[in-house]
């Protein structure tokens, strides 16, 4: 695919799929917020991991899962879209990583509680994923992403009538090239953005959970700084899967504000399903 092409593809697909999979208006953080989190990440010193056992981890999950559960599942209902009954998994494995998965399913690796220095960073982590539940995230992401690849194929057949009526010729295969790849394109957009916002919603979200449960948020967000620090990132692409780090702390701090304000409410500037 000529370079021209391919950005008309990518531009189509971004103004079209860039705008839903998340139920909230999130707070935003300006481009101050971004640099000073930037700095803030910068200044920090490495993670350091501390060395727990199985059982050790497990009374950390066990405990916090107790003390968060009853305020995230009463919010859950508040927000009445995703499931609000969840299984919670510890997983041996230490690398620091979480998940959400099919209907209620939770995650929370050893590597995880290994690298947190408070019970309020291993609660932020644990509300993230009950809240990607909360938020209907997953059913979200595959319907977002069906309507990214129907996207791409439309914008791709536009394409090629464009080049059509101004004399182009492509042979039969390289059209269906461009389908493909179009496609995918879309499909891949559809996702990533979606995704993007997604994870910042089930930060803000984790956090209105915690500040109910009585968990200090000023705390809970080191874990932001250890996340950024380990993925080494200080700027973000439109392609990638999660925000990078700065642009993720800072949009913590500006639902934080909100929240430590009073302003914050799980139904609060409602999007459309
Ligand atoms: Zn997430």
């Amino acid at each position: 695919m000529s370079g021209s092409r391919r950005a008309f593809v990518l531009g189509g697909a971004a103004l079209l799929c860039g705008c839903a999979g998340t139920i909230h208006d999130l707070p935003a953080a300006g481009s101050a917020q971004i640099s000073s989190a930037r700095d803030e990440i910068a200044a920090r010193d490495n993670p350091q991991r501390r060395s727990l056992s199985d059982a050790e981890v497990g009374a950390v999950v066990r405990r916090v899962h107790a003390r968060l559960h009853g305020p995230a599942h009463a919010m859950c209902q508040e927000i009445g879209q995703g499931p609000c009954e969840w299984i919670l998994r510890i997983s041996r494995s230490r690398e620091v990583n979480a998940s959400a998965s099919g209907r209620g399913s939770i995650t929370i690796n050893a590597g995880i509680v290994e690298m947190a220095r408070s019970d309020d960073e291993v609660a932020l982590v644990v509300g993230h994923e009950m809240a990607h539940h909360a938020a209907n995230h997953i059913a979200r992401t595959r319907s977002n992403t069906e309507i990214g690849g129907a996207v791409g194929a439309v914008i791709a057949a536009g394409a090629l009538v464009a080049a059509a009526a101004s004399g182009v010729a492509f042979s039969g295969r390289g059209n269906e090239r461009v389908a493909r790849d179009s496609q995918a394109i879309g499909q891949s957009l559809g996702r990533l953005a979606f995704s993007r916002d997604q994870e910042r919603e089930a930060d803000h979200l984790s956090a209105m959970a915690l500040h109910r449960a009585g968990y200090d948020l000023a705390t809970a967000r080191g874990f932001m700084v250890t996340l950024a620090r380990l993925s080494g990132r200080s700027s973000s692409s439109w392609l990638d899967t999660h925000p990078a780090g700065p642009e993720r702390l800072a949009h913590y701090d500006a639902g934080m504000a909100e929240i430590l304000a009073g302003h914050a409410q799980p139904l609060r500037r409602m999007r459309p399903a």
